[in-house]
């Protein structure tokens, strides 16, 4: 590792050891469109090690106002080829894996359990409730990051805590699935605030947002975290994590 690179983010409670377990983190991004390439590039920034894009869909020119890992001469191509060579010409140590596949592909649960943390960049709940399914079977931490016009929304759902059907049982109807208004830069600062989160689970550095939703909309920059509780109902983890001190059932308890 290139350890003079990372020395101006050597901190109290962030020394080399840290540094190290960032470095031997491998992170899914599911989603490298305005969040999760902001997200990728700071996870790159940092010194993860290895990233794991996962991204369908070639890059279409109205991509280009937010997706800054794009160039306008890939129109066209694969999303997640583009993104890693970017990252490549800039963070040439990290490895980054493409998946240029949506998040029902078989590949993802295997994918999923191989991650340290995962990223939800997503923009639509379908996609969202599964990589959230996917990460609480595998018992991998997510990063739940969405934005919404000048709206975003950040959670981690790690250990006991809430999972993100725990918060939006049905979704969000008023968020538009598809063809959603979106600043570049709302997106980048959701993706950052996500970077930060997964940097925090993977060093032990810092404390991680777990049991808490960050809600803010950036129309009058209104910030607001809220305490989210676990649903004991909740079709997603009620039945998969018996709460703190029970002992988990195998087999039976999972999908
Ligand atoms: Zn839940």
């Amino acid at each position: 590792m290139d350890t003079q690179r990372f020395t101006r983010q050597l901190m109290a409670g962030f020394g080399p050891g840290e540094q190290e377990r960032l470095g031997g983190a491998t992170v899914l991004v599911a989603g490298v469109g305005g969040v999760g390439g902001a997200a990728t590039t700071y996870l790159a920034a940092a010194g993860v090690g290895r990233l794991v894009l996962v991204h369908p869909g070639p890059l279409e020119k109205p991509d280009l106002n937010r997706q800054t890992l794009m160039r306008p001469d890939r129109i066209g191509e694969s999303r997640v080829v583009t993104a890693a060579e970017t990252l490549g010409l800039h963070y040439p140590d990290v490895v980054v894996e493409t998946w240029d596949r949506d998040l029902f592909d078989p590949v993802l649960p295997g994918l999923v359990a191989a991650a340290d943390v995962v990223i939800d960049a997503r923009h639509n709940f379908p996609e969202r409730f599964q990589i959230n399914r996917m990460c609480l079977d595998a018992e991998v931490p997510l990063v739940v990051a969405a934005m919404n016009a000048t709206e975003i929304q950040l959670l981690t759902v790690a250990g006991d805590g809430p999972c993100l059907r725990c918060v939006f049982a049905e979704g969000d109807p008023d968020w538009d699935p598809l063809g959603f208004p979106v600043f570049g830069a709302v997106a980048g600062t959701v993706g950052c605030l996500a970077a930060m989160e997964v940097i925090k689970l993977v060093s032990g550095f810092g404390e991680p947002a777990v049991g808490r939703l960050l809600v803010a909309d950036l129309w009058d920059l209104d910030v607001r975290t809220l305490s989210v509780a676990r649903d004991p109902a909740c079709v997603d983890c009620g039945f998969r994590r018996p709460s703190a001190g029970a002992t988990r059932l195998d087999g039976a308890s999972r999908r």
